[in-house]
């Protein structure tokens, strides 16, 4: 019975409801096993044995947010702030270009320091400098005026978690400032202007319903993302959440593999929040349809800052100085380190 869903999901992508919900809270290994094998399956045959890598550096620290999961909100008085110049930002990508990788990605919370002007410099010079290289952007909620500026300037990709699409969920998450509306534009805005676009959800975030899951399933099956970013939420000691338990390493898992079928050609990620959890997460990620990697580029002596959650993996396998570990890891399960600039392909 199990089973037969699994096959409807590979064949149809997309189930009702109900169909989607059996398959999330399943006790059944061996449908949950089933369920992993298809998702892999279905990414080999796009994606072969290879798993892209992406470049991340964290540009800044610095946010006018403050979402209650997040460690950098700017409630967090502990925090230590830095932000990156465009010459660091710069040297990160050279010295990631030099190992290998052709996707940047340049996350940071939303600093009022590094303005429309700003980020459009960085762009500007990584396009110039790197023009065999993608560049993605993940910096929050802009005008739209800035992202066609970041996009003309040679920017092509855009993540930006939706994070749930339930109104009263959204509102348990942020506060009163913060508009679920406003987030939802920003995603049109960006598919718009012709930006392979992400978006996606922290898996177990508190308040999270499976009906809030599903609801998010539905959501990015219309909107039918490029790339698709999920991991476990895990809780940071200085915010509102601190006492809140991680969410489930299974449940992201299943996930991963539903929205694999759900979207056999879309770029989904084995998280960082995943490796922080698990010391598997990249090869269970992998394992269960993902077939992406975001090893951290950032300076070394920066990257304890940017701690959104306790304990955030950004060393070993999940750091650029540790592609060969990685490397390894994937080799252990018949897979490997695909240096490609790995652009969405319908
Ligand atoms: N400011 C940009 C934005 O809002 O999209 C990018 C940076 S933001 C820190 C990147 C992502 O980190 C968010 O979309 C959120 O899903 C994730 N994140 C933040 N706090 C987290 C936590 N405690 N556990 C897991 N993921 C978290």
């Amino acid at each position: 019975m199990l089973r037969q869903l699994v096959d409807r999901l590979e064949k149809e992508q997309a189930l009702p409801p109900a169909g989607l919900v059996s398959l999330l809270q399943t006790d059944d290994e061996d449908a949950v096993a089933y369920l992993a094998y298809r998702a892999r399956m279905v990414a080999q045959s796009r994606f072969g044995r290879g798993v892209y890598v992406r470049g991340l550096v964290e540009i800044s620290n610095v946010c006018r947010n403050n979402c209650y999961y997040c460690g950098i909100r700017r409630g967090n008085a502990t925090a230590v702030r830095y932000r990156l110049g465009v010459e660091d930002i710069v040297a990160c990508c050279r010295e990631g270009h030099r190992a290998g990788f052709r996707t940047f990605v340049l996350q940071g919370g939303e600093d009022p320091a590094q303005d429309e002007e700003f980020v459009a410099r960085v762009v500007t010079a990584l396009h110039k400098e790197f023009p065999d290289s993608a560049i993605t952007l993940s910096l929050g909620e802009k005008p739209q005026a800035s992202y066609e500026r970041f996009f003309r300037a040679g920017a092509n990709r855009y993540l930006l978690r939706h994070e749930t699409f339930g109104e009263s969920h959204y509102r348990l998450l942020h506060p009163e400032e913060m508009s679920r509306k406003a987030r939802l534009q920003c995603l049109y805005a960006l598919k718009r202007i012709g930006y392979q676009v992400g978006t996606g959800i922290m898996v177990g975030s508190p308040g999270q319903t499976l009906q809030n899951v599903v609801d998010d399933l539905l959501f990015m099956s219309h909107f039918r993302p490029q790339m698709i970013g999920v991991g476990p939420f895990v809780p940071h000691r200085a915010t509102p959440f601190a006492d809140e338990l991680p969410g489930s390493v299974s449940l992201t898992l299943r996930l991963l593999s539903v929205l694999r079928l759900m979207h056999p050609a879309s770029l989904i990620p084995a998280t960082t929040a995943l490796s922080t959890l698990s010391d598997d997460g990249h090869v269970l990620g992998v394992l269960a349809g993902a077939n992406v990697v975001m090893p951290n580029l950032s300076p070394i002596n920066k990257r304890a800052c940017y701690e959104l959650y306790n304990r955030k993996a950004a060393w070993g396998a999940e750091s650029a100085e540790g592609l060969a570990i990685l490397q390894k890891q994937l080799e252990t399960v018949g897979y490997h380190v695909d240096y490609s600039r790995g652009d969405y392909k319908e």
